[in-house]
């Protein structure tokens, strides 16, 4: 008998674990590697679990991330409190949601000093209104309203400049259930300033004659003017869209003076309906000031404006219709150019690393699924996040993959509407995750850094991933390395946590690109 047949270390099935290496399940009936929970901590912060994946539904991919981030804060709360700090603050997450959540966490199920921090940092995680409220909806899950939560939140409006608080509380008025009045009427905030006493006073519905913040003064005004010069004025004066009677929402004048101090998040999403009511137009100014705007990378930056954004953005705009209701716009090209250059000018510099590197895109069936309730799929996004790395470097290849493999003719010179295109309708098949190293090996291509975007739901292939990279260095004596990024925040992964030459990062992280240049050049 062949014993070698059914037991070795070197080529295994993917549906069958390796021997002496420690294996899971993953969702596809394919055994591969248990990410750790502080990866895992990261995955679920930056990607979140809304909407589930492919495989599992919101529910149970929310239960079972709660529970490794519930691990980290019994292990180190004080450590996982930072994190969420670093990852909110830095605007490398599309959204701030899970940041929030885990902050939640902590203030309910850590530590006394873990709960102390946590309260302490959340102006810096909540950093605007509707963070505020969704925080308090999440924290009502894991604790009581007792004295530290009242005076963090007390200490969220006392600390804020008296004109900042006037906008917040004017832009983001009530979210979840929640208003500015509930929250001042639980935490009390004590002040010797008469205005922000009054602005107070005026959030509960009392003495609403004092002196006012100027703002506050300009939003009662929009409420009863029936001059769309004055909305005009009060809009130059620093009244938000949120402040303007639905009215007013048809005036080109109205949305050329909102456009002038536009944040940029509320700008990317307003370009449909500004193109519909014709303020943007070829040769218009307004088209000038977008396309500045979002050429303009400290801006962007100070914006925290994330690439997801501008993706969805850009694949709605394309579009020329809204999701629900009848709006309709012809699409202005410079303007889709222009969301071109900024989704990579959202992403930390990245240097050169000057490797051979192979980007293998997963086009598997199960990368079809849409990511946290967008109409971006984890396989586009990770086809777009593939690009910057293809732009800061002259020598990659890019491949996809399912139960097959090929290279394609993609970079970055092309928009990415484009480039999409290959990898939207292709999405079918099983996955083999190992297949992008063992094309390499039989091309014999050089390569000195494997890029595989993919949700680690491998499991059609003749031997694991790992296996095939280290048949992949034996072959050609290259001490290859193995990236692995993340699109769906599962606890799974491809990559030997024994194999320091194996690396994974998260989907969907702006820091991505520069952290997998940091990886290949050491
Ligand atoms: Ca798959």
């Amino acid at each position: 008998m062949n014993y070698r047949k059914h037991v070795q270390t070197n080529e295994t099935p993917q549906v069958e674990p390796v021997l002496g290496m420690n294996q899971v399940e993953n969702n596809a009936g394919g055994f591969v590697f248990a990410l750790d929970n502080w990866k895992r901590l990261d995955r679920f912060l930056i990607l979140g679990s809304e909407g589930g994946t492919y495989y599992v539904g919101e529910k149970e991919l929310t239960q079972d991330n709660a529970k490794a981030v519930f691990d980290c804060i019994k292990s180190d709360g004080i450590k996982v409190v930072n994190r969420i700090v670093e990852i909110s603050e830095s605007g490398r997450a599309p959204k701030n949601d899970p940041a929030l959540f885990a902050l939640a966490m902590c203030t309910g199920l850590g530590n006394s000093e873990t709960k102390k921090l946590a309260l302490d940092v959340l102006p810096k995680v909540a950093r605007i209104g509707t963070h505020l409220f969704h925080f308090i909806e999440y924290v009502e899950g894991f604790r009581g309203w007792g004295r530290g939560l009242r005076t963090a939140i007390a200490n969220w409006y006392n600390k804020q400049e008296i004109d900042d608080l006037a906008y917040q509380v004017i832009k983001y008025q009530q979210r979840d259930g929640w208003s500015n009045r509930d929250l001042l009427r639980l935490s009390h905030p004590k002040t010797t300033d008469n205005i922000r006493n009054n602005l107070y006073k005026w959030i509960v519905g009392k003495d609403p004659l004092k002196e006012l913040p100027k703002r506050i003064e300009a939003f009662e005004e929009a409420k009863i003017t029936e001059n769309k010069d004055t909305i005009v004025e009060l809009i130059q004066a620093g009244l938000p869209r949120e402040a303007i009677p639905t009215k007013w929402l048809n005036v080109v004048s109205v949305w050329d003076a909102l456009l002038q101090n536009m944040p940029l998040t509320a700008l990317i999403r307003n370009l449909g309906k500004m193109t519909s009511i014709e303020l943007l137009k070829p040769m218009s100014n307004a088209v000038e000031l977008v396309v500045k705007k979002l050429a303009d990378k400290d801006y962007i930056k100070k914006s925290r404006l994330h690439p997801l954004a501008i993706l969805i953005a850009l694949k709605q705009y394309e579009a020329g219709h809204g999701d629900k209701g009848k709006l309709t716009w012809e699409p202005v090209a410079k303007i889709v150019d222009a969301l071109d250059s900024a989704f990579y000018l959202t992403f930390q510099n990245v240097e050169p690393t000057g490797k051979r590197i192979m980007i293998a895109l997963d086009v598997s069936g199960s990368m079809s699924a849409g990511f946290g309730g967008t109409n971006v799929s984890c396989c586009e996004g990770a086809s777009a996040m593939a690009l910057v790395t293809a732009k800061s470097e002259s020598n990659y290849m890019i491949t996809r993959f399912n139960d097959g493999i090929e290279s394609i003719p993609i970079s970055p010179r092309q928009r990415l509407d484009d480039v999409l295109k290959y990898t939207q309708e292709v999405n079918f098949g099983g996955t083999d995750c190992s297949l992008p190293m063992l094309y390499a090996c039989h091309k014999n291509i050089e390569i000195d850094a494997f890029c595989v975007y993919t949700d680690n739901e491998t499991w059609g292939g003749n031997v694991h991933p790992f296996q095939a990279l280290q048949k992949y260095r034996q072959v050609t004596g290259i001490n290859a390395r193995l990236i692995v990024v993340g699109m769906a925040s599962s606890g799974f992964t491809i990559a030997n946590p024994n194999d320091s030459g194996m690396l994974d990062v998260v989907g969907f992280d702006s820091a991505t690109p520069q952290i997998i240049a940091d990886f290949i050049r050491n």
